[in-house]
């Protein structure tokens, strides 16, 4: 059982080779097959379980075989085709620099945005086109007011350390972000919601959030 086996596209196989990746972890060996499969997951992760490429790994390969996006054009608002939501400038940050090593000559575009930053550098790296934005709840509701990030297009949603990001009491802004994907025409959207913990809180958002899933307990 080892990635060289899993055919997640070359340019990604080739990248995961390149990050010495050769066994999946107990996370990575379920939740990858089943979100490949097309199914919405809920699982629960322990940081340090190898959750980042089991999350990243399905939303690249998925964009890169699915079907090429017609994104409207003019305006500046971008409209990302995933989305992955965490609840620190911290782990934004370290989403950020794995997907991007992931994604890397794939053609597959990793922008991050996070609050306690100016948001203009982040204008411009959004500006030159994003595929996969990572992001923190509140600045990505900044983002949405500013109508600088559509969530119209968006196949895939990751929600990471759900629980953390309920316990900073985000969940209002993390409802109106997914509030935005449900008004979309496509409503086409596979939702992955990862949380070290499984508490009622995290029970409601996986009711609200996921359909027809399946739980995964590593
Ligand atoms: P995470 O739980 O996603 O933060 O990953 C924890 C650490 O394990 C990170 O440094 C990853 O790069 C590393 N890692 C994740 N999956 C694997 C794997 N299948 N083989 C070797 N290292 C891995």
């Amino acid at each position: 059982n080892t990635f060289a086996e899993i055919d997640l596209g070359n340019a990604l196989n080739e990248n995961i080779r390149r990050c010495k990746y050769v066994k999946p972890t107990p996370v990575q060996r379920h939740a990858i097959p089943i979100s490949i499969g097309g199914r919405d997951l809920m699982a629960c992760a322990q940081t340090g379980s190898g959750k980042t490429a089991a999350f990243c790994f399905p939303i690249i390969s998925g964009i890169m075989r699915g079907p090429p996006a017609q994104r409207p054009r003019g305006a500046r608002t971008v409209y990302p085709l995933a989305l992955i939501l965490s609840p620190t400038r911290e782990l934004s940050v370290q989403i950020n620099e794995e997907a991007r090593k992931f994604a890397y000559q794939t053609g597959v575009r990793v922008v991050v945005a996070y609050g306690g930053a100016p948001i203009n550098q982040q204008l411009r790296d959004l500006e030159r086109g994003v595929d996969i934005l990572v992001a923190t709840p509140g600045r990505l509701v900044d983002l949405l007011e500013r109508a600088r990030v559509s969530l119209q297009m968006i196949r895939y949603l990751a929600l990471d350390e759900a629980d953390r990001m309920l316990d900073m009491g985000f969940e209002p802004q993390i409802r109106k972000i997914v509030e935005q994907m449900d008004m979309s025409p496509r409503g086409v959207r596979q939702t992955m919601l990862f949380s070290a913990t499984f508490p009622k809180e995290i029970q409601r958002l996986a009711s609200d959030f996921l359909s027809n899933y399946i739980f995964l307990a590593v």
